[in-house]
C-alpha cells in the first residue's frame, strides 16, 4: 500500500512518460529469483520464524506481508502501478469497482453526515447514494449533473464528502473537476473522482485538486475483459483508513485477477491512444448518419462541456454513446445485427462492446429511475475497442440499413 523503498529504478521510473510507466512501474519490489514478470503469489499468509521481524513487518516497520487478506506480493504490484500513473502517494485495491466505491464512502462518511454528488454516477454508486447510505442516516445530494451552479449551491450547503464522476456513464456527460474540486475544499469536503472512463492516460483528477481518484479497474485498466476488481489512490493518510476498512470488512483483489490486470495494463497506453482516435473518428461519422438522433462524446464540438474536457483530458476516451431515430425499438433492432460488438454490460475492452443501459450501466435501475436520470430508452452506449475504425464504421452501416420504421 505504502510507496515502495526509492531505487535508482524506481527513481527513473517515476520521471518517466507515462507509456513508459504503463510497462515498468510498480513491478520491481514483487519479482521474485530473476523472473522479468511479477509472480501470482497464492499464499493465504507469510511465514517468519523469527518472531521479532515478524512484529515488524506486522507493525509497518520493515516491508512484507502478514496475510493475503491485507497485502499480497501480487496485488501490491498491481496497486503500485496505478499508484505512479495517478501521480498518487498511495493506493490500495479491491475485489470489485463498486467494492472500491462502496468501501471508500462507508469510510469517509459517518450517520449525521452528508454526501453531495450528480445524478448521472454508475448505475451501481447510484444505489449505494440511494438506498445503502439512507440506511446509516447518511444524506446524498445528487445534482444535475450538468449545472454546475446548483452542485457549487449543494456543496456551499456542507458535506463531508464531494464524489464526482466524469465522463458519465452512460450519456458522457462532462463535470469540470478543477471548479468543484475547489468548492469542495471551501466547505472542507473530501473531493473522490471515479476516474473509470478516463482512465490516468486521459485524465489526472489528483492533478486537478480531487483528494482521492478510483477506478473500476474491470474496465478500461486491464482492457481484456477477463478480470474484476478496483483501485482508489490518494495521500496516505486517507487511503490507510480506507485501507483498514478494507482489510477487515474483506473485499480483497483476487492474487490472480491483479496478474490479470497487471498484464493488461503494460498495453493500456497504447489501447487508449487508438480508442481515442477510433472513438472520435466514429462519433464524428455517427453525428452525419441519418438514422442517428443525436451523438454523445465530450471529444465532438457539438459536446456542451467540450471546452471543459479539452481543459481536462488528454484525450477524450473510448466510449460514446448515441440515440437512434425510432427509439428502444430500432435499438432492438441494430443490436442484434452488429458483427464487430459484444452485446454485454462491460466496457473498456480490447473487443468493442455495445449494449443499452437497461441491460448494462443502469440495470440495477427501474425505467421510471432511468428517466428520472435523464438517460433516454432510445441509447446505444458503444465502447470503442481497437479493431480498425473503418472495419466498426463499416459494421455500424449495414447494422443500421436493417432499422425498418
Ligand atoms: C463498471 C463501473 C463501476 C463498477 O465497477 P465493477 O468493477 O463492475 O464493480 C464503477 N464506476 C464506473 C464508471 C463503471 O463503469
Amino acid at each position: 500500500m505504502k510507496a515502495q523503498a526509492k531505487t535508482p529504478k524506481s527513481v527513473a521510473i517515476a520521471e518517466a512518460s507515462i507509456a513508459t510507466q504503463t510497462l515498468w512501474a510498480g513491478e520491481e519490489e514483487s519479482l521474485l529469483m530473476g523472473a522479468t514478470q511479477v509472480p501470482i503469489v497464492y499464499s493465504a499468509a507469510y511465514g517468519y520464524p523469527d518472531v521479532d521481524e515478524w512484529l515488524d513487518v506486522a507493525l509497518g516497520r520493515k516491508p512484507g506481508h502478514i496475510y493475503s487478506r491485507n497485502t499480497n506480493p501480487t496485488v501490491h504490484a498491481f496497486e503500485e502501478k496505478v499508484r505512479i500513473l495517478e501521480g498518487a502517494e498511495a493506493a490500495t485495491s479491491f475485489s470489485t469497482g463498486m467494492a472500491a466505491i462502496s468501501n471508500t464512502l462507508f469510510t469517509l462518511l459517518a450517520p449525521g453526515e452528508r454526501v453531495v454528488s450528480v445524478k448521472d454516477t454508475y448505475g451501481g454508486t447510484n444505489k449505494i447514494f440511494t438506498e445503502f447510505l439512507p440506511r446509516v442516516n447518511v444524506e446524498a445530494t445528487l445534482c444535475d449533473t450538468s449545472d454546475h451552479a446548483q452542485i457549487e449551491a449543494a456543496i456551499a450547503q456542507g458535506c463531508r464528502v464531494l464524489y464526482l464522476e466524469t465522463p458519465t456513464n452512460p450519456t458522457l456527460k462532462v463535470i469540470d473537476i478543477a471548479r468543484l474540486a475547489a468548492a469542495g475544499h471551501r466547505v472542507g469536503a473530501i473531493v473522490v473522482a471515479d476516474n473509470t472512463f478516463a482512465t490516468p492516460i486521459n485524465q489526472n483528477p489528483l492533478a486537478l485538486g480531487v483528494d482521492l481518484v478510483l477506478h473500476s479497474a474491470t474496465k478500461f485498466l486491464g482492457g481484456h475483459a477477463d478480470a474484476l476488481g478496483g483501485v482508489i489512490c490518494g495521500n496516505s493518510e486517507l487511503i490507510e483508513k480506507i485501507y483498514h476498512y478494507r482489510e477487515i470488512t474483506g473485499a480483497t483483489l483476487d492474487p490472480m485477477a491483479a496478474y490479470l490486470l497487471l498484464r493488461g495494463m503494460k498495453t493500456l497506453y497504447l489501447r487508449i491512444r487508438q480508442q481515442n482516435e477510433s472513438a472520435l473518428k466514429i462519433a464524428r461519422w455517427l453525428e452525419e448518419h441519418s438514422a442517428v438522433a443525436g451523438v454523445n462524446y465530450p471529444g465532438l464540438e457539438s459536446h456542451v462541456h467540450h471546452d471543459v474536457a479539452k481543459r481536462q483530458m488528454k484525450g477524450f476516451g473510448g466510449v460514446l454513446s448515441f440515440m437512434l431515430h425510432g427509439g428502444f425499438e430500432s435499438v432492438k433492432q441494430v443490436l442484434p445485427r452488429l458483427r464487430f460488438a459484444h452485446r454485454a454490460a462491460n466496457l473498456g475492452a480490447v473487443e468493442t462492446v455495445a449494449g443499452p443501459p437497461a441491460t448494462t450501466s443502469h440495470v440495477e435501475c427501474t425505467a421510471a429511475e432511468r428517466e428520472a436520470m435523464g438517460i433516454p430508452e432510445g441509447l446505444i452506449r458503444y465502447s470503442v475497442g481497437i479493431e480498425d475504425p473503418d472495419d466498426l464504421i463499416a459494421d455500424l452501416t449495414q447494422a443500421f440499413e436493417g432499422i425498418q420504421r
